[in-house]
């Protein structure tokens, strides 16, 4: 088949096959757009058919999880594997056990994981991987059988040098865990298969902070490129799980107001600001709890409003760290009307296409998840290392570690996301354009 050379035939390509994988097919749309004038210009992108490849996963392992729960009753369960793109790594990304997870869902996030790998420079692969099980409710017996019958499937596909899965939505620390202990016992072998693991076997200092954090100082650095700082201004938070916290926390800590905190239920609205000890008892208390934002209310640390989102609440800046496609057309505009000058995710494609469009019309900066929330693989790459060397390395300077990542990918995104003669920057731009050329470049070297 000859070479597909333009937006549109690769495009349908994908489409006419995959018409029914809508997140899968948004998350390519969005980069193809950047990606394929830069393919068009290079003869060996072209003579080794980069664009396609690697919108393809490699691989996708599929497995039916049929286990005994904690009362006897047998349940039936979907996993996944997606594993994407290993031509800078081991396969390299999280699992995510929710309902809505589906092989469309797993493409997407395995898809930009490659891209969000690569910006972070280190030496990681793109997969992702997950269930349909849905962990709320259900007891931590539950959870520990449900994880061990996942593992016994998932552990044939996996190891240290092939494919490192970590956590994502309901996936903590708990749950690798339970996921670790069940690798360690079938494979009779301690090695670094999983990251995010305890501190007491193999996980490394901040890896759990990191994404939040990460996504704050990619925030301090866009500050900077615009001249202003991150003290004083109002930002508006949706989601109330690890990401969202730690982004919050991070914010108050470098003199933000952080205004809200989100889940599916509604919302934690504070409009003096959260303060540091708030959101340290949501850490605390947020894998406990049924709702730890209905508690905050009731312990006067905001007030909750059922059914509502942050996106309504004047601010200066967003971050969308609840998950893919939670901010829609509808809710830009509120955000722009009502003063917000940046939007940086913290989750994985929270803000939809049409929301996008509006930002960079309105010249709102905007900054695509790929980017702002590597952190958390960045760290993940790190622990993996201190796993190759059996060694924990101090976490004051793997957090100086971590700062300098997001400031490294910031730098790259300017770079390749000014536009001619016009000083907006195109983050989505730079972060598609700065991660293709690295995973075009080693898939040239290594061949087809
Ligand atoms: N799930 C996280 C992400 O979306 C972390 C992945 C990892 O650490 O492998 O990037």
């Amino acid at each position: 088949m000859k070479q597909l050379s333009n937006f549109d035939e690769i495009y349908q390509f994908l489409a006419t096959r995959f018409g029914n994988e809508k997140e899968y097919l948004q998350a390519v749309h969005e980069v193809l757009h950047d990606i394929v004038p830069i393919y068009n210009a290079n003869e060996q992108y072209k003579a080794f058919d980069v664009v396609r490849r690697l919108c393809l996963p490699e691989r996708i392992i599929y497995f039916t999880i049929s286990w005994s729960n904690s009362d006897g009753d047998v349940e039936v369960n979907q996993g996944w594997r997606v594993q994407h793109n290993s031509n800078m790594g081991p396969y390299k990304g999280g699992l995510r056990f929710h309902p809505s997870v589906n092989v469309s869902v797993l493409k997407f996030l395995a898809f930009e994981q490659c891209f969000k790998n690569a910006l972070t420079g280190l030496p990681m692969g793109g997969g992702k991987g997950g269930s349909d099980f849905n962990p709320r409710g259900r007891s931590d017996r539950d959870i520990m059988l449900f994880c061990q019958a996942f593992m016994r499937e998932l552990q044939r596909h996996i190891g240290a040098n092939t494919d490192v899965p970590a956590g994502d939505i309901n996936v903590g620390a708990r749950e690798i865990g339970y996921l670790y202990g069940e690798y360690r016992r079938l494979n009779n072998k301690f090695e670094g298969v999983l990251t995010g693991k305890g501190l007491e076997f193999g996980g490394s200092y901040v890896r759990t902070e990191a994404t939040g954090f990460g996504l704050v100082y990619f925030l301090d650095a866009v500050c900077a490129e615009h001249d202003t700082h991150i003290e004083g201004k109002t930002v508006v938070v949706s989601g109330a799980g690890n990401v969202a916290l730690h982004a919050a926390l991070k914010a108050t800590q470098k003199g933000a107001k952080v205004i809200s905190l989100s889940n599916s239920r509604g919302l934690l609205h504070n409009e003096a600001g959260l303060s540091e000890s708030d959101i340290n008892y949501a850490i605390e208390q947020h894998t406990a709890s049924d709702n730890i934002l209905r508690d905050m209310d009731s312990k006067k640390m905001g007030q909750w409003h059922e059914n509502k989102t942050p996106w309504n609440l004047p601010c200066d800046i967003a971050l969308p760290c609840a998950t893919q496609n939670e901010l829609h057309e509808t809710d830009a505009e509120a955000l722009i009307e009502n003063g917000c000058t940046m939007v940086l995710e913290g989750a994985n494609m929270p803000c939809t296409n049409k929301a996008q469009s509006l930002f960079s019309k309105h010249r709102i900066t905007y900054v695509p998840g790929k980017a702002s929330n590597a952190g958390g693989v960045a760290l993940s790459g790190l622990e993996m290392s201190q796993n190759a060397m059996f060694s924990q390395r101090d976490p004051k300077l793997l957090d100086e570690e971590l700062n300098d990542i997001m400031k490294h990918i910031h730098s790259l995104c300017v770079a390749e996301g000014k536009e001619n003669g016009d000083d907006y920057i195109n983050y989505m731009k730079g972060a598609n354009i700065a991660a293709f050329r690295r995973l075009a470049d080693a898939m040239v070297a290594q061949g087809i």
